[in-house]
């Protein structure tokens, strides 16, 4: 398949961070002293990054720029514009609404300000989209009660779930584990990160104990037949999104990702991008990775992109709606 053929698979992206894919044009309209170098220097991480904690060091600009009503706007609608352009059609964008209130917005006001956006973004760009709300793995047990009780408020105007998103390596689930007791209780949808700095057993560990079944990455899963029985006896289904690990360092190259046989042992496997700022990313040229190395074909495309809408944070007629469009 071409460029142009890739790009128009309609496709679904459950994994991907608001504060992770900012664009030059939306740096630049934020801050117009930004250059395209400076940006590509400055927002950018390189290909290589020593681990995924040396790779956060990238995130710091971004987040320093969305500290406003206007930037948050700003960002999600043109979020919503390079989605559209990138061929998805549903697309589920997690951020962690503590981290944007260093000028004095509440939590409230940055959910409410970004879900405002999406509906406002929606009018250009005709992306089904709904929010992931995320908890840090540093953060403790009140922060993840209070984001509990704002997903739960704004779950009738497009907040699809909670995560846990961080450093795994460095932290463990006790604050989070009563968290997502909490939001399971409440029919909250859940999804955890692990399984990418971190090894098998951190995906038993969120699989287990915070009962999600979807997993941000898992896929060093790979290296135990046991936790691979687990993802299996569950039916979790992996948000792998393979540039980004390489750009970390948790496989050496392409060629030595275990998406491919993640797929072969029968894992529910979706592709995303994870950051389109750092790591300068597409979902068009993840597909052509995954289309040159892999030889992913159009019917392989189709079908992760139907797991994906299948484990969606979404209503059952939004999924079905989605499904005949990737049926067509
Ligand atoms: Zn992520």
């Amino acid at each position: 398949m071409t460029r142009d053929e890739l790009r128009a698979i309609p496709k679904v992206e459950l994994h991907l961070h608001l504060d992770c894919s900012m664009s030059f044009a939306s740096v630049n309209a934020l801050d117009p002293s930004v250059t395209p170098e400076r940006y590509r220097a400055e927002f950018l991480a390189p290909q290589k990054c020593v681990n995924l904690v040396d790779y956060f060091r990238y995130l710091a600009p971004a987040l320093a720029l969305l500290q406003s009503r206007e930037a948050l706007r700003v960002a999600t609608i043109d979020l919503m514009r390079q989605l559209a352009e990138d061929g998805v059609i549903y697309a589920e964008i997690r951020f962690a609404p503590q981290l944007h209130r260093q000028t004095g917005l509440t939590t409230d006001d940055v959910v409410e300000t970004v879900l405002a956006a999406l509906v406002e973004g929606r009018k250009s760009y005709p992306v089904e989209a709904r929010l992931i709300l995320c908890q840090l793995r540093p953060d403790d047990a009140a922060n993840g009660l209070e984001l509990v009780r704002i997903a739960e408020k704004y779950r009738a105007r497009g907040v699809g779930g909670v995560d846990l998103a961080g450093d795994e390596t460095g932290y463990g689930l006790g604050e989070h584990i009563p968290v997502f007791a909490r939001a399971r209780d409440l029919g909250l949808n859940v999804t955890a990160h692990a399984g990418e700095a971190g090894g098998a057993e951190k995906v038993r560990e969120v699989v287990e104990q915070l009962g999600v079944r979807r997993v941000g990455h898992g896929v060093r899963s790979i290296e135990d037949d046991a936790v691979i029985a687990l993802l299996l006896e569950h039916d979790v289904h992996l948000e792998v999104c393979p540039s980004c690990n390489i750009q970390i360092d948790v496989f050496d190259r392409y060629e030595n990702h275990p998406v491919g046989r993640l797929v072969r042992r029968g894992v529910s496997v979706g592709v995303n991008t994870d950051a389109r700022g750092p790591t300068d990313l597409t979902l068009t040229q993840e597909y052509g990775r995954l289309q040159q190395v892999f030889g992913w074909d159009t019917a392989r495309f189709r079908a992760a992109n139907l797991a994906a809408i299948g484990r969606a944070f979404a209503d059952d007629a939004t999924k079905a709606a989605i499904r005949a469009r990737l049926e067509a």
